[in-house]
């Protein structure tokens, strides 16, 4: 039975010989036995599916040192000393059940990879904020950095990246609560919890589950290590009081005697002898939102060493990531925002308190049972109208009729249209739907790139004719 040191070294050193499977054969399935074999693991990669019904063909799965089976996890599984999972497995899969009685150790793809992460891990997790905070600190980092990995929960696997980039001299994760159901040792050194807000209960039993995922971030910090966390979240502030790593809060509503927060258009830190203040004259991140995500980059990048003025560059210029409030065009002084990842009530909050032009909001999707309600006094003070589509729109209208007008629209191509033809010139039209998309799209991101699709070809009128 494979035995988890709380020393890398020692972790890598046990795999040779060692026999590990792996269960998963897509990216993250492939990259890790990839690794685990480069490491001297005897690999078991298995999958669920038939080999037909998985996208992979033979080649990326032909890979010394690893054996593969399809259409099921046999006895072999419960033969190895340890078994990793990809991220998307659930723990309740009869075969980790099982494993669990053998007391087989069951690891995540995120845990195993640290492993192999020779320098320090920044782990950055949270309810909201997260991808916008690991892009914006990997893009500070690289003004001082050459080697920066970015990874965990965005772009490829970690196992994928660390192949690619074995001597990186920062790695910044986006970590998300189900990869840190399945770590047993990961010790970031460096970790931030951007906020705790209700998220994923359709996966928790309840909010304390996702909460106590979340928390398991802390597990095997120690006092030498450093937590960032936002001060202005009252829950998240007393939740993690009593944990062992030191602590730096962070804030836009408060000056702090120690840690960041925001005054007028400037972020002052305030840590040890450190004393710093970053004027941040214009930026494309808008939104009360994005000062958190600034704020946090910014410390992060203090704490190691960059430059104010080099941390002030890219808080200035960084275009923001896709799908999350993105500027998509304007035309005839209309603009259309993209911000198809808001798929919660409180990001659309957000979203509408990021604009000062009166707003033309497309919202709807899937019902997620959310109380839409919550935001009515925003809508009433941003929104000159809504339109409403998918399975949640009837409810959206009921909540939000009473505020503002309300139309229904039986596809986002009719949303799109309808919303050219009422948008006037210095307003915007918004889409940032409070809604998950599986009622229409396959993800937000197909949702939003169809949006932007529609945006882009929409006709311009050249002396009042429109040109087809
Ligand atoms: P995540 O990776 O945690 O999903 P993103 O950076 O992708 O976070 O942002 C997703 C959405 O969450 C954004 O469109 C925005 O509506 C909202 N959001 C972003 N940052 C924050 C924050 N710091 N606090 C609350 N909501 C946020």
């Amino acid at each position: 039975m494979f035995e988890i040191s709380h020393h890398n070294r020692e972790n890598r050193q046990r795999l040779k010989g060692a026999s590990v499977a792996v269960l998963g054969a897509a990216r993250s399935g492939i990259a890790l036995a990839e690794l685990l074999a480069s490491a001297g693991a005897r690999v078991l990669l298995s999958e669920q599916k038939s080999r037909a019904a998985t996208p992979f063909s033979g080649d990326e799965i032909a890979l010394p040192g690893v054996s593969v089976e399809f259409g099921g996890h046999s006895e072999r599984v419960l033969e190895s000393d340890l078994i990793c999972i990809s991220p998307g497995i659930p723990l309740a899969v009869p075969a980790l059940v099982r494993a669990r009685e053998r007391g087989i150790p069951i690891l995540g793809e995120l845990e195993v990879s640290s492993w192999f992460c020779p320098a320090p891990v920044i782990a950055i997790t949270g309810s909201n904020g997260k991808t916008t905070t690991t892009q914006l600190t990997g893009e500070i980092f690289k003004q001082r950095f050459e080697r920066v990995l970015v990874g965990g929960n965005i772009g490829s696997p970690l196992a994928a990246e660390i192949r690619r980039l074995p001597d990186p001299q920062a790695v910044i994760l986006e970590v998300s609560s189900f990869q840190l159901e399945t770590i047993a040792n990961f010790r970031p050194r460096v970790a931030v919890i951007m906020n705790l807000s209700p998220n994923h209960l359709d996966r928790y039993p309840d909010y304390e589950s996702y909460v106590q995922a979340k928390l398991q971030i802390l597990r095997s910090m120690e006092e030498e290590d450093l937590l960032i966390y936002c001060a202005d979240d009252e829950f998240l502030s007393r939740r993690i009081a009593a944990s062992r790593p030191q602590k730096i809060p962070f804030s836009i509503s408060r000056e702090l005697q120690a840690g960041a927060f925001w005054r007028k258009d400037a972020i002052e830190i305030r840590w040890q002898r450190l004393n710093l203040h970053i004027p941040v004259q214009r930026t494309l991140l808008r939104g009360p939102h994005n000062r958190y995500n600034m704020a946090a980059a910014a410390l992060l990048g203090t704490l190691h060493g960059i430059p104010a003025n080099a941390i002030r560059g890219v808080l200035e210029n960084f275009p923001g990531v896709e799908h999350r409030l993105e500027a998509v065009r304007t035309i005839e002084g209309v603009q259309f925002v993209n911000d198809s990842k808001a798929t919660t009530v409180a990001s659309l909050g957000y979203a509408l308190q990021s604009f000062r032009e009166p707003i033309i909001l497309i919202a709807g999707g899937k019902d997620k049972g959310g109380d839409f309600s919550e935001i009515n006094e925003l809508l009433k003070k941003h929104a000159r109208a809504v339109i409403v589509i998918g399975e949640a729109s009837r409810r959206m209208a009921e909540a939000w009729e009473r505020v503002v007008p309300v139309y229904q629209a039986a596809s986002l191509e009719e949303a799109v249209s309808r919303s050219r033809a009422l948008a006037r010139p210095g307003e915007v039209v918004l889409l940032s739907p409070a809604c998950s998309s599986f009622d229409m799209f396959r993800d937000y991101e197909e949702r939003g790139r169809r949006f932007k699709e529609l945006v882009k070809k929409m006709n311009v009128l050249e002396g009042g004719f429109m040109v087809l």
